[in-house]
Formats: C-alpha cells, structure tokens, sequence
C-alpha cells in the first residue's frame, strides 16, 4: 500500500530497495525550534550568519523564528527575509490573526501556522474546545493562503490526538488551501514502526498533498523515527543542526542528510561536504558543545586509537568506517594512546620517511603507552566542572530575577 501512493504522489525511487521521494526539501528549523533549546539565544545577525550557510548548502526552508515573540525576533524574521537567500524563507504563527499579520508584515514567503491537537494540550493548555482549535485553524490558514503565502499547517501533539480530530482538522486545513500538512512528535514517543503505522493511516484519511514531519528526540528515536517518516512519502523533513531543540532535541539535519545520501541513496540537494563547518558555526553560536560520540559531527566520529582498528583503516578505510570523512567536510585523525598497535607507529614514522626494525618499534609504542596512561586528567575535569557549573544554572540567575522583581516594585515576603 505505501508503494501505490508513493507511485501516485511522487515520482518513485527505490535505490537500495528503500522507497524515499525524489525530491526531498529540507526544513532547517535551528533557527525556531533550536533556539526555543534552554539557555540559547540568537541575534539577529547571528540569525542571519546561519541562514547564509543554511542557504549555501542547499537547505529548502529555512524557518526564521516567530515574529511575535518580540521586536528583535521579528527584525530577525524581516532581514532573514530580505536577505536575498536562496532557502525559502519561513516564520511561525499560532492560529491567531495578529501572529499571522506579524508573519504577512515581516515578508517571508512560507508560514507555520500551529495549534497544539491532543486532548490534554486542549484541555490544560489552550483551554479551548476542538470546535474552537478547529474555526480557528481554517480561519488563519484561510488569512495566510488571502496574503499568498505557502501555508504549511501544524499540529503539536499530533501523535497523541485523538485520530477522528486529526482527520477532521487536516482535511479541513487542507481544504482552506495549506499546501504541506506537518505531523508532529512533540514529546518524542514514536518509534519508526509506530510511526510507519500512524503515517500510513494519517495519508489513507488525510490524503495530504505534501506531507512533512517534526520529530523530538526524547528516547533518541528523532533520526530514525525522521527516515521512516520520509520512507513514507514525508518530502519535507524538518531538522536542527547538531539536534539542537527543546529538551533532548529535535532530528539532526547532519544525521538525516547523510542518512537519506549515503544509506538511502537519495538526494537531498545538500551540500555535506560543508556540513561540519555548518555544525561548528552553530555550536559556536548556540553555545552548546556537540558530544564527542555525536554521529558525523562529533569530534570522534572518525577518529581511531585502538590497534585492531587502527591497522584495519590503514590497509582499508572501510574496514571500520561507513563513509570518507571527506564527505562531510572532515579528516580522518589517528589518536597515539594507550590502545595504540605497531601499525599506527609504523605509518606515523612514514610522515617523516622514517622506518625502525621491531625492536625500536615495541619500544616507542611502549614509551607511547606509557606516558599517555600517566597523563594527567586534570584539563578535561576543569573543562567539566566549568560546563556543568555554566548548564546546572542556564539563564537569569535568581539573585538577578529577585532584583528585577525589587525593581519593579513588588515586595517579597521572604528573603
Ligand atoms: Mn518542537
């Protein structure tokens, strides 16, 4: 069933027997849904930095940010707009008519327009009826389609909303002239073959044009749960670089990019020989430091140190590696330590023309173990005591915040 409407709604592509549209457009949502993570704040010209190189390497939509939430962010919006990119240039609204006006007004082409769909968002939250969520939605995306944007229509918490609201929603949504319906995993509690089911049944009662997926990485599921939605017919993946996102983050725009290229054989249009230089740019800015193991990006991704390996990457690089390093801007890095074999001695005396019978040999790597193992952790512990101390209080410190609070004339109880 899946291969029907893929051959009825995109043109078929089936390398590596997987199915995937062809013409995937990535949404880069690092820019919204990244800087909604803790403790991360962009200005507008470091909102504009990241979407010149979102753009130059081929990223579709680039969601700029919510213009309403203040003046510097719907500065942001109008230069990211005005900026002549490449990448489409996308803003959020909720489904009230002065949110909308604010992305009509900032000049991008694409809006967002979401409302949260589940009973317990409804009923704790928006305190609103599925009749009201439902009027309200048609008449803002009806608002959006009159100013001639592409309208793409979100529900937060669509997974865990009751299915008849969905369909009713969507369709209706669809109806009033969205172009893209996006399904959304708001608290990460998909796994793909949940997902697949719940995908296939939204396109047999939605029949959506254009279908796009947001994923949350609570259970580490967002990269995966992201490649069963577009093996479903979802064109139009929404991503952050290094997963960047609320809570534990969003899908990896790196991860599913070279995901979707190299295990997929699909093309997303991206150019990922830039994708490190992107991840450090965003890194640096966001201020959030990628994991060591982080999969492409990470600063081991493609490093060795232990023998076995080491002496298989020498005679073949893919004895332990699924993909040239190059491929995603890097190189590949030999580390000398206490896993280190004779072979990665060999090959690193050979950058200086050297060679050393055996003996020799035993005796460098024994002197290389050695003081490697004697090495002083000290660095790396401050480095860690600094983070933690700078992630256990992101924000306003609360002396700050009880002085403002004196500031503006409240008087606190207790000190
Ligand atoms: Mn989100």
């Amino acid at each position: 069933m899946v291969e029907e409407r893929l051959v009825e709604n995109y043109h078929e592509n089936t390398i590596h027997g997987r199915h995937v549209p062809e013409s995937i457009v990535v949404w880069d949502e690092t820019l919204r849904d990244g800087e909604q993570m803790p403790g991360v704040h962009f200005s507008p010209e470091e909102k504009l930095r990241i979407a010149e190189l979102l753009s130059e390497i081929g990223v579709g939509i680039v969601n700029a940010g919510i213009p309403v939430v203040s003046e510097e962010e719907a500065e942001a919006v109008h230069r990211l707009a005005h900026a002549g990119l490449r990448s489409k240039i996308l803003a959020a609204a909720r489904t009230v008519a002065s949110d909308v006006d604010a992305v009509i007004r900032s000049g991008a082409s694409h809006i967002a327009i979401f409302v949260a769909a589940s009973q317990v968002h409804l009923r704790y939250k928006l305190k609103m009826t599925q009749e009201q969520v439902h009027a309200a939605a048609l008449a803002t995306v009806k608002q959006a389609k009159d100013a001639g944007l592409h309208v793409a229509f979100v529900t937060e918490d669509t997974v865990r909303a009751p299915f008849d609201f969905v369909e009713r929603l969507y369709r209706g949504v669809q109806d009033a002239g969205a172009d893209r319906l996006v399904v959304a995993d708001t608290v990460g509690i998909m796994t793909p073959l949940t997902f697949r089911w719940y995908l296939e049944e939204f396109q047999r009662r939605v029949h959506p044009k254009d279908l796009s997926v947001h994923c949350h990485n609570d259970f580490g599921l967002a990269t995966a749960n992201t490649l069963t939605a577009v093996e479903c017919g979802a064109r139009a993946p929404q991503v952050c670089v290094n997963g960047l996102g609320e809570r534990a983050g969003n899908a990896s725009l790196e991860e599913v990019v070279l995901s979707l290229e190299a295990l997929y054989g699909a093309k997303t249009g991206i150019r990922t020989d830039r994708l490190h230089e992107l991840s450090r740019l965003v890194e640096e800015t966001a201020g959030v430091p990628v994991a060591a193991n982080k999969a492409l990006v990470g600063y081991n991704a493609f490093s060795h140190e232990a023998g076995i390996h080491t002496h298989g990457i020498l005679a073949h690089t893919l004895t332990y590696e699924p993909l040239q390093p190059e491929v995603v801007g890097r190189r590949r890095q030999m580390i000398l330590g206490k896993h280190t074999g004779k072979s990665a001695i060999v090959e690193k005396l050979k950058e200086r023309g050297l060679t050393a019978p055996d003996p020799i040999l035993l005796e460098l790597l024994s002197r290389v173990k050695r003081e490697t193992e004697a090495r002083s952790k000290e660095d790396l512990r401050r480095f860690l005591h600094h983070y933690r101390a700078l992630y256990e209080r992101p924000g306003l410190s609360d002396t700050d915040f009880w002085k403002m609070v004196e500031a503006v004339g409240l008087r606190p109880e207790k000190a």
